[in-house]
């Protein structure tokens, strides 16, 4: 029989979650957030790649599942999802963010922190930073850009049933993906998070924010690097 695999996903933001939760194939899959978690440290999300950012909350939560973590994991495992091992755990963040070809990439991977006060480490209101952006992109008239995310996953190499020959912790698998696009003069739609109100993905005249999930799931960055990584693990 082939092993379950448990992906916890190194984010807090739902709406992240959701979009991987609905893609993964359910049937020897098994996606968990941190809430279903109490105690992981925050990562410090200082890299200037989207690469060295899910790298760090990847092996930050790898690390911290080993070390400390490994009760409430297998709590998750049994209680949660009626899992009896054997079953494999993976770790798997992703960093992603909107890189605007008039402004040289920004706000790129300072996307959640666009429109915070300079100095200060938290993000900032959504709304805030679309406003930002509107107002940095009123001077130009190429409104051309793209969303980017890069997956990082990790095997947990200790917990719960190693197998010795596959790939552990340190190794970090990479796949990524992108979505091209144009920014809108004003934001539209309620629907997804961060800059879908603004961005109008080619072959399209709405934004992510009136065209939801639906379309999303289909074409967005973080589901092409996804498509990416379950393709690989179909193999
Ligand atoms: P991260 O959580 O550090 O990866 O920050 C990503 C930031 O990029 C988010 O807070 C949003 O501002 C922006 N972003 C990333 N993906 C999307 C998306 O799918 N839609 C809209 N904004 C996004």
């Amino acid at each position: 029989m082939k092993s379950m695999r448990v992906w916890i996903i190194a984010t807090g933001n739902a709406h992240k979650l959701e979009e991987i939760q609905s893609m993964m194939p359910d049937q020897t899959n098994h996606v968990v957030g941190l809430k279903s978690f109490q105690g992981v440290p925050d990562v410090i999300e200082d890299a200037n790649t989207f690469e060295g950012n899910a790298a760090k909350k990847a092996m930050g939560l790898a690390e911290w599942i080993e070390e400390e973590g490994r009760a409430q994991a297998i709590q998750v495992l049994e209680s949660f999802l009626h899992l009896d091992p054997p079953a494999e755990f993976w770790a798997l963040a992703d960093d992603s963010g909107l890189e605007v070809d008039a402004l040289n990439g920004a706000p790129g991977v300072k996307s959640a922190r666009y429109a915070a006060a300079p100095g200060t480490s938290g993000n900032a209101p959504d709304g805030a930073n679309n406003e930002k952006l509107l107002r940095e992109l009123a001077k130009h008239s190429d409104r051309k850009g793209r969303f980017r995310c890069v997956l990082a996953a990790v095997r947990l190499n200790h917990f719960p049933n190693h197998n010795p020959s596959q790939p552990g912790a340190g190794d970090i698998i990479y796949y990524s993906g992108s979505c091209e696009g144009t920014l809108a003069e004003r934001a539209s739609g309620s629907e997804g998070f961060g800059y879908d109100p603004l961005f109008i993905p080619d072959g399209f005249d709405q934004s992510f924010g009136e065209l939801g999930e639906s379309v999303k799931s289909k074409i967005s960055h973080r589901s092409k690097a996804l498509q990416a990584l379950i393709a690989d693990f179909s193999k």
